[in-house]
């Protein structure tokens, strides 16, 4: 009689690793109570900006704030992911890449949009950087700067302004934060999130008259 076909297991290829970090859950705040992940190897996706679900299979502005394992700079890969295929924390590892198996991702789905992480779940509440990261937020809501660059792309002069106004604004916070409370510039991309013009690339067609495509001088 033949043997019973095994089931499908993970074959620890790198495969999911390569294609990005974990965004993090409730279950992992041991990990970051323990030191395992730091703020530096974090990164946030805000509410309104473009993001790639795998799970669902869309791209699009993110209906929530989400924190994920940052990739590696200039690429999509895990900040944790190491070649040969192996992760930085395997023993401790996220709830996603626990719960992934790329065969048979029924068990990620599950449990993917569940109990996410945001700043607020992480930043003392009521401290100085918690007020700062809120005033940063507040000023340059994504949904509400992805209208003016509409307008501004479309050659509203008004909205063109305070688009600048606000990447000036964002600038100067990611200045202010390092230089006020002592922090490291890498933790930069969770507490503010990426630099507006990465967070909403319409941005830079919206300061720039002429758009993405106008020729340097
Ligand atoms: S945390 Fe580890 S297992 Fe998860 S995506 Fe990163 S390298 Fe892979």
């Amino acid at each position: 009689m033949p043997s019973p076909t095994p089931a499908p297991t993970c074959r620890r290829c790198g495969r999911c690793c390569r294609l990005g970090g974990p965004a993090l859950h409730a279950a992992d705040l041991p990990l970051i109570h323990q030191g395992r992940l730091t703020p530096a190897q974090l990164v946030t996706l805000r509410r309104g900006e473009g993001v790639t679900d795998n799970v669902a299979g869309t791209v699009g502005p993110s209906p929530a704030e989400l924190v994920k394992v940052r990739p590696v700079a200039g690429g999509r890969a895990c900040l944790l992911y190491r070649d040969p295929p192996a992760c930085a924390i395997h023993d401790a590892g996220p709830l996603e890449c626990r719960a992934l198996f790329c065969d048979d991702p029924a068990a990620l789905a599950a449990l993917y949009a569940a109990d996410r992480l945001t700043r607020a779940d992480l930043i003392e509440p009521g401290s100085a950087l918690a007020e700062l990261c809120a005033h940063h937020e507040a000023e340059t809501d994504l949904a509400r700067l992805a209208g003016l660059c509409r307008l501004a792309a479309a050659g509203d002069q008004a909205a063109r302004e305070q688009v600048a106004a606000l990447a000036r604004f964002d600038a100067a916070m990611r200045e202010l934060l390092p230089a006020r409370l002592g922090l490291d510039p890498d933790t930069l991309p969770f507490y503010l999130g990426r630099p507006l013009a990465e967070a909403l690339p319409a941005l830079r067609a919206a300061v720039i008259p002429g758009g993405l495509y106008k020729r340097r001088p």
